[in-house]
């Protein structure tokens, strides 16, 4: 119990961007249970997890956040179409069995809805729109000064 995990070793992690997969700096994801499952699947099955970390790099910022909000979106849409699917047939026919199949088509829809998974970022740069043009003028800054 003394010997907690230090995190002065984790310098030899890479990082790198889950858009375009290269070794790049950028904003730090979320390590939530989607990702968390995908990452003890590869341990498990595949021993091909080396923990990297996983950000979003600048230049794939823009369509990153296009995607997120696509996933965002249609997962609300799934649901709402698994609740509604389930009220209706339990409405119809109210009994065990077609309460489970509206459950069953509603579970479904949300696996479904995980196929163009996009995850959250760690912080809200978002919400913070000083945070967000100060990010993306850093890199348009950098660009400026590589081409000069
Ligand atoms: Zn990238």
């Amino acid at each position: 119990m003394a010997k907690s995990k230090s995190s002065s070793k984790s310098s030899d992690r890479k990082t790198y961007c889950i858009m375009c997969g290269k070794e790049k700096n950028g904003i730090e994801i979320k390590i939530d249970n989607v990702i968390n499952t995908i990452r003890y699947i590869k341990k498990k099955i595949f021993h091909t997890e080396r923990n990297n970390r996983l950000v979003v790099c600048e230049e794939c910022y823009p369509s990153y956040s296009k995607n997120r909000k696509r996933f965002v979106s249609r997962q609300r849409l799934y649901i709402g179409l698994g609740v509604v699917f389930l009220i209706f047939s339990v409405f119809l026919a109210p009994n065990v069995g077609s309460f489970l199949i509206g459950l069953a088509i509603l579970l479904l829809l949300y696996a479904l809805s995980f196929l163009n998974y996009t995850p959250e970022l760690s912080i809200s740069i978002t919400k913070d729109k000083k945070m967000l043009s100060r990010f993306l003028n850093t890199h348009n800054k950098k660009e400026l000064k590589n081409n000069t």
